[in-house]
């Protein structure tokens, strides 16, 4: 919690703003959502649900012009796009690990494959790039939308 505050203090000063009551209060709302385990993975939506449970006036216009800043702070971490809207997720110290998004009901599901890493790892040796970081995520249709 502590240093999500501070990663968002440090990333403002960067770009010389302030943490204003409106950031903190969505920031706030993001560690709640994130923490609830079916939100793990949440969307500007989701958030404004959150805000609206303090009955706070904050617009829905704010969280979406905040969230891409906590992006850039690395306090979250853009999954994919869905229907337009950016899933987002808050970035912890676990193991990574990279997605799959059904595109009918919107469930996201978390994988890890050592094999897909290290190809990831050769791949980039090959050419010559430094990886900073990756994200890999699959659309397509779950096992329960099939049926
Ligand atoms: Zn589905
Ligand atoms: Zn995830």
């Amino acid at each position: 919690m502590k240093n999500y505050n501070e990663k968002l203090v440090t990333y403002l000063r960067s770009i010389n703003k302030k943490v204003t009551l409106e950031r903190e209060e969505i920031l706030n709302a993001v560690i709640k959502v994130a923490t609830y385990a079916d939100l793990k993975h949440f969307n500007a939506k989701d958030i404004y649900n959150q805000i609206k449970l303090i009955k706070s006036p904050l617009s829905i216009a704010t969280v979406y012009r905040t969230l891409p800043m906590f992006a850039e702070a690395g306090i979250i971490a853009e999954i994919a796009k869905r229907k337009g809207k950016m899933i987002y997720e808050l970035i912890r110290k676990e193991k990574h690990h990279d997605h799959l998004i059904c595109c009918s009901c919107g469930k996201v599901t978390e994988f890890y494959n050592a094999e897909i890493e290290a190809l990831q790892k050769k791949i980039s040796k090959e050419l010559e790039f430094d990886i900073i970081e990756h994200s890999h995520s699959i659309k397509g249709i779950c096992k329960d939308c099939k049926k």
